[in-house]
């Protein structure tokens, strides 16, 4: 089973950065080591068990780039234009032919295997046919329009590495070798709770003071994006002697437990107590903002995540701690989330030593350069701020304000997951 180990408590301080965080889960969770084979069709998304080398070269044999005319490159004269005897076809598909006569060319087309003794083609539309001869312009350089083999990744070569989470370009290279299965580790199984007395599920009645349970369905659509078996555990209630019985009794079954809500150090916050009696627990005051605590633990020997209530604060510690937890549970190599600057249509202030994610949308400048465009409205529990925006403009701990036109880091909602 994946791991997280019991020293991770000894860093449960006051208030910890993003990035501590980040590096303390990664550096003690333990892969899942698991390994089952898919075909390629099912294995986009997954985590490559073992490092996959070249077992032939691509391309596998030196090709021409262009349909045209194959010559050698020695047989071509610098100053005039030269009329080349046309000897010979050769198609994509079709075995080489044997060697090309001095001051000859062969008919080519793209992806047709070079003959034998030319290393240059013209491109068809650079030539002209003269009385079955081939007129070919001065200029072109040897080897031009030739890709040889081995060019893009010569045999042999470590081409993917273990832990690299397969995406179609992936998968297209371990077709490309010939393979038909990849060795992956199996997924991780995460289940998912939400908390509170207020929370009921879509399509059960809701009484007057009750909210349909959003976040349950956000995390575990995240989840899945990020390759994970889901389980959905429902709604508990604020109660802590049942909120300890859920968590026992799916402990040690799964991978990572995950909920939301209860998190906070208030009188109906009952999952802190809860998860101390039936494991171990620290509660994570992340300097982050939407954020708030996040609780993480063990509970029988099952790593443990707490995340708040506020739609907007789950989303944005899910990304946080959440993703990187996945991923190093998961076995895959930590992808580390990258801003792409654009210009701030905004101003802002904010606290020092603490990291504020805004939400904002995309928009083209007139002179073509993206500004960000905040939300209007702040609040952690305001859904529409995320569905009707394009991402998260990323603060650092070290800003304390951003003036309009200044260069600050986007994060597309797409690339966090
Ligand atoms: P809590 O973290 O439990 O104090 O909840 C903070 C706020 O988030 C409260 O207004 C809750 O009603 C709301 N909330 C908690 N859990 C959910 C959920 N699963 N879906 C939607 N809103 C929630
Ligand atoms: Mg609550």
């Amino acid at each position: 089973m994946a791991q997280l180990s019991d020293d991770c408590f000894a860093f449960g301080g006051p208030m910890m950065s993003v990035d501590e965080a980040v590096s303390i889960i990664a550096a003690r969770v333990t892969a899942v080591q698991d390994i089952e084979t898919v075909s390629l069709v099912a294995a986009d998304g997954r985590i490559l068990a073992k490092e996959i080398s070249a077992p032939l070269p691509l391309p596998p044999f030196t090709n021409s780039a262009v349909d045209g005319y194959a010559v050698r490159s020695g047989d071509l004269a610098q100053l005039e234009e030269q009329a080349f005897p046309v000897a010979g076809r050769v198609q994509a598909g079709a075995s080489a032919q044997g060697p090309v006569e001095p001051g000859h060319a062969v008919r080519i087309f793209t992806g047709a295997p070079m003959p034998q003794g030319a290393d240059t083609v013209f491109m068809q539309e650079d030539v002209r046919l003269d009385q079955g001869r081939v007129v070919l312009p001065v200029g072109l350089k040897p080897g031009a329009n030739v890709r040889m083999a081995g060019e893009d990744i010569p045999a042999g070569h470590s081409a993917l590495a273990a832990g690299q989470r397969l995406r179609p370009q992936d998968v297209a290279l371990v077709a490309a070798f010939g393979l038909t299965h990849v060795e992956v580790r199996r997924r991780i199984r995460v289940a998912v709770f939400s908390t509170g007395n207020e929370l009921v599920s879509p399509g059960a009645s809701r009484g007057a003071a009750q909210l349909f349970d959003s976040n349950r369905f956000m995390l575990m659509a995240m989840l899945v994006r990020l390759g994970c078996e889901v389980s959905d555990l429902g709604i508990l209630g604020d109660d802590r002697v049942s909120l300890a019985s859920a968590l026992k009794s799916v402990a040690g079954t799964l991978d990572l437990i995950l909920t939301t809500g209860g998190v906070s150090t208030g009188e109906e916050d009952h999952v802190k107590a809860a998860v101390e009696s039936v494991g171990t627990l620290v509660l994570w005051r992340m300097a982050i903002k939407p954020g708030r605590p996040v609780a993480m633990g063990i509970i029988g020997g099952t790593p443990f995540i707490g995340l708040p209530g506020n739609p907007v604060a789950s989303f944005v510690t899910f990304v946080h701690v959440v993703r990187p937890t996945v991923l190093a549970l998961a076995g895959a190599t930590q992808q580390h989330l990258i801003p792409m600057p654009v210009r701030a249509a905004f101003t802002y202030k904010k606290k020092i030593a603490r990291r504020e994610y805004v939400r904002v949308n995309l928009r083209r400048r007139e002179n073509g350069v993206l500004e960000a465009v905040k939300f209007p409205r702040e609040g952690a529990g305001l859904l529409s701020s995320l569905v009707d925006t394009d991402g998260l403009v990323e603060l650092g701990e070290e800003i304390t304000l951003v003036e309009l036109g200044q260069t600050v880091g986007f994060l597309g909602y797409a690339s966090l997951i």
